[in-house]
């Protein structure tokens, strides 16, 4: 049997001995004699060497990750952009060609524009809203495509399987950032992505207090991304992956419930919207969203992020930010409390006016990531707010 030195799926077994999993801390491991200490070290034997070659609590809540992803195996990090700078970095060369989506998290471009463009990899953009500026991208060779889905923070949909068959037609691996939506709302790899990363601080950790990141994937990509990580030493620590294995049985239901509250309260606000107090909710669950097709191909509800739009602009929407009482402003999305950011002043303030318009993205956009406190709460802490 293949020993992997990252966490493979493994049969549900009762439980039997303490519930709770022991985090074992240990940097290093004793071994009964030199002959050991070499073959383990050496990989010809099995059993735990040191932490940086993997541990007992990253292999477990990488293991869930397989099973829930339904993939071979899944690598854990230090961090979401430590993930997806080894997803990234094991597998592109000088020479390569990279196309990165126009609307992927910032830290993921800021690492291709500023990192990968530096060691020799040529880094392009395109639109994931516009299948044919992914058809000209790929007119010439490209190594590998990158993007996400729902798109933050404007919240439309890109068509996973339609742009990772235009990829895969033209030869290119797919990596794919799941954050926003981890199955059981999107499940990718049997849409055709070949990697999917997930920043883990966000719903696998779930209550906002670990960073984490994984790559999940067939063997014979993992395989690479797992030596970058014995290389370069970002690997998630003991701590961090008990937490989010001790998350791991709530997952499923705070999705289910996260989920749920997002779509009432994208609900109770088109009472603003017919009011004209709100410009304009924008949440995938809703059956007016632009991308409501594709929603209903690929995705099993519309996740736990919502955006709205105040016509008066920056000023209105800090107003609005700053009236609430219950939503913290905070970064991040995924835990379970709320979270309300307005993208202009803080994750987009970088870019001109003009570019965020071209994002779609404007001034008066408030971004809430709904947490459990439930959507009664929420809409009377939104609607206090909004109504000044
Ligand atoms: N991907 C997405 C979609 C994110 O929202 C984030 C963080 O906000 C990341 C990746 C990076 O994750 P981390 O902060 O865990 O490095």
């Amino acid at each position: 049997m293949i020993e992997y030195l990252y966490g493979t799926p493994q049969p549900h077994r009762p439980p039997i001995g303490p519930l709770s999993p022991a985090l074992q801390r240990s940097s290093t491991v004793g071994q009964p004699d030199a002959e050991t200490l070499r073959a383990v070290g050496a990989g010809e034997q099995g059993g735990e060497f040191y932490q940086r070659m993997g541990h007992v609590n990253g292999r477990a809540f990488e293991s869930l990750v397989a099973t829930l992803e339904g993939a071979d195996g899944a690598v854990s990090f230090a961090s979401g952009m430590a993930a997806m700078s080894a997803a990234l970095g094991a597998h592109l060369s000088a020479g390569d060609r990279v196309l990165i989506a126009e609307e992927v998290y910032g830290g993921t471009s800021a690492f291709a524009l500023h990192d990968l463009a530096r060691f020799g990899v040529t880094v392009d953009r395109f639109s994931s809203l516009d299948l044919n500026s992914l058809r000209t991208q790929l007119a010439r060779p490209a190594k590998m495509v990158v993007f996400e889905s729902p798109i933050n923070p404007t919240l439309r949909v890109a068509d996973i399987p339609a742009i990772a068959a235009m990829a895969k037609e033209h030869g290119a691996m797919v990596v794919f950032d799941g954050t926003f939506c981890p199955p059981p709302i999107q499940k990718v790899l049997p849409m055709g992505v070949d990697l999917v990363v997930h920043s883990a601080t966000k719903f696998f950790g779930g209550h906002s207090d670990v960073l984490a990141g994984v790559v999940a994937g067939p063997h014979d990509l993992l395989d690479a991304i797992e030596k970058w990580r014995r290389r370069t030493g970002g690997l998630l620590a003991p701590d961090p992956a008990w937490l989010c294995q001790r998350s791991w049985p709530t997952l499923n239901m705070r999705l289910q419930a996260q989920q749920e509250a997002a779509l009432q309260v994208a609900q109770g606000l088109q009472e603003d919207v017919a009011s004209g107090r709100i410009a304009a909710v924008t949440y995938p669950g809703l059956p007016d969203h632009p991308d409501r097709a594709i929603i209903d191909r690929q995705m099993h509800g519309g996740g736990c992020v919502l955006a709205m739009e105040f016509a008066g602009g920056l000023n209105q929407v800090l107003s609005v930010i700053n009236r609430l009482q219950v939503i913290a402003r905070a970064a991040s999305l995924g835990g379970v409390e709320s979270l309300s950011t307005v993208p202009a002043y803080t994750t987009h303030a970088p870019l001109t006016p003009q570019q965020r318009q071209a994002a779609g993205i404007s001034d008066g956009l408030l971004r809430v990531a709904v947490g459990l406190e439930g959507a009664d709460v929420l809409l009377a802490d939104l609607r206090q707010a909004i109504r000044g």
